[in-house]
C-alpha cells in the first residue's frame, strides 16, 4: 500500500521492527559511537564501520529525510554551511566556473569569494529578477554548477528552478539548490530536476532553536563524489543532535502549516500599512516570480520581509526592530518562536536592489497572529521617534 508523504514522514526511521522484535520503543535509541565492533577482522576490512560513518540514529533521520525529498542518498553534517561547503568542495576543480543567485545565503557568498577563489574556484551571480532566458546565457563552458536559492535569502524572490535545472543537465552543469526556505516539504528540488537539495535542519526541521544541522541531498550521479568529500573533510553528527532532529521532523507539516498560516496574515496586514514600501513575500502576488511559487510549491512557510518607506532612516528602522516585544532579534530561524532581522540589502548584493535599503525579515513562530500583529503595530507606531 503506498501511503502519503505525511504519512511516511512519520513512519520512517522507527525504532521497532515487529518482524523482528516482539516489542520496543517507538523511537530509535540515541547510539553514541566513535568505535563500532566486527565480528572478525574480514569484517572490519569488507566493512570498514566507524563513528563518522554514521549510527543508527543518524541513519533513521536519513531514511526520515529521504521521505522528505526522495534521492539517492542523505548526507548529514553538522551545520547547514556545512552541508554547501562539503557539496561544493566535492564538485568543483581549479579552472571551474560556477554561476549562483545574487539573492543567496550570504556566508554562501563569502564561500565562493574567498576560500573557492584561493583554490582558483570563480563565481558570478545572477540577478533573481532576470529573466529565466537571461540566466541560462550566463553559463560559461567552463560553468560546472548553478547553484540557486528560492526564494532567495531576505529578499524571497522565487525561480523558475525546473527550468534552470534542465538547462543545466543540458550543458553537463550540476544544478544544486539551497532549499532550506522550503524546508524540503513544500518544494522537492530533486523532483524539479537538480541534483543536490541541501537543507539547512537547523531551521524548521530541528524547529525548537536548540540544534544546528544540515543535510546534502544527492542524487546518483553526483552522490559518489560527494560523499568522498564529506569523509575527506571528517564531517559527520551527533547521533544526540541526529535524534532531535528527527523528533522534530515528525512534527515538521503541522508546524510549517501554522507558521506558514500566522505568517501570511502578518505580511498582508503589513501589504495594507502606509510605512511599508513593499512586502517580500513569494504568496503575494506583487513577489518577483509568485507564477513559479504558484505553479511549483505547495505553500508558503513563515518566513519574509518587508522593506520601510524611504523617509524613514537607519535610526527609524533601529528603533523600530529593537522596540518590538514578542519577536527575538536574531539570526538563524524556523524555530518556535517569531524573529526579527534588520539587513541592509544593497550591501549584500552585486546586483541592483530594487527598494529602500532597509529590509526587515521576520521569520514568524506559532504566537497567536493577532498579538504579533499588534506587537508590529506598535513598533510602527514607534518609527517616527
Ligand atoms: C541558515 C541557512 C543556512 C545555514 O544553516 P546553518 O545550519 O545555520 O549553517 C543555509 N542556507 C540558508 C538559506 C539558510 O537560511
Amino acid at each position: 500500500m503506498s501511503h502519503s508523504r505525511r504519512t511516511r514522514l512519520l513512519h520512517a526511521g522507527r525504532g521497532f521492527d515487529p518482524a523482528s522484535q516482539d516489542i520496543g520503543p517507538v523511537n530509535p535509541p540515541v547510539e553514541r559511537a566513535s568505535t563500532i565492533l566486527t565480528r572478525d577482522v574480514q569484517t572490519l576490512e569488507t566493512k570498514a564501520p566507524y563513528g563518522t560513518k554514521g549510527t543508527q540514529t543518524t541513519r533513521a533521520l536519513q531514511q526520515a529525510l529521504l521521505e522528505l525529498e526522495p534521492a539517492a542518498e542523505c548526507l548529514l553534517y553538522p551545520s547547514g554551511l556545512a552541508a554547501i561547503a562539503a557539496v561544493m568542495l566535492g564538485l568543483v576543480k581549479a579552472g571551474d566556473h560556477v554561476l549562483l543567485s545574487d539573492a543567496l545565503y550570504y556566508p554562501t557568498r563569502r564561500l565562493m569569494n574567498t576560500l573557492l577563489a584561493r583554490f582558483g574556484v570563480s563565481a558570478s551571480y545572477f540577478d533573481p529578477c532576470a529573466s529565466t532566458d537571461a540566466i541560462i546565457a550566463m553559463m560559461q563552458d567552463n560553468t560546472s554548477v548553478l547553484f540557486v536559492e528560492s526564494p532567495g535569502s531576505d529578499s524571497l524572490e522565487v525561480l523558475d528552478v525546473p527550468a534552470l535545472a534542465q538547462a543545466a543537465r543540458e550543458r553537463g552543469i550540476v544544478a544544486v539548490m539551497d532549499n532550506t526556505w522550503s524546508a524540503g516539504w513544500l518544494f522537492d528540488a530533486m523532483a524539479a530536476g537538480c541534483q543536490v537539495s541541501i537543507q539547512a535542519l537547523t531551521k524548521y526541521q530541528a524547529g525548537h532553536a536548540d540544534v544546528l544541522m544540515g543535510a546534502a541531498l544527492c542524487d546518483a550521479s553526483v552522490a559518489e563524489r560527494v560523499r568522498a568529500a564529506t569523509l575527506m573533510l571528517g564531517q559527520c553528527v551527533s547521533s544526540d543532535e541526529a535524534w532531535l532532529v528527527l523528533r522534530g521532523l515528525r512534527t515538521l507539516p503541522l508546524r510549517l502549516k501554522q507558521a506558514g498560516q500566522t505568517a501570511l496574515k502578518v505580511a498582508q496586514w503589513l501589504n495594507a500599512r502606509k510605512e511599508v514600501q513593499a512586502v517580500l513575500h513569494p504568496a503575494l502576488p506583487s513577489c518577483h516570480g509568485h507564477e513559479f511559487f504558484r505553479r511549483d510549491f505547495s505553500g508558503a512557510s513563515s518566513l519574509f520581509s518587508f522593506v520601510l518607506q524611504p523617509r524613514f532612516d537607519e535610526a527609524a528602522a533601529r528603533r523600530f526592530v529593537d522596540s518590538l516585544e514578542l519577536f527575538g532579534i536574531g539570526a538563524s530561524w524556523g524555530g518556535y518562536e517569531s524573529l526579527v532581522m534588520l539587513k541592509h540589502m544593497p550591501s549584500l548584493r552585486s546586483t541592483p536592489w530594487p527598494f529602500a535599503p532597509w529590509l526587515v525579515r521576520l521569520s514568524i513562530g506559532l504566537e497567536e497572529a493577532d498579538d504579533l500583529i499588534a506587537d508590529l503595530e506598535a513598533g510602527l507606531a514607534r518609527l517616527r521617534g
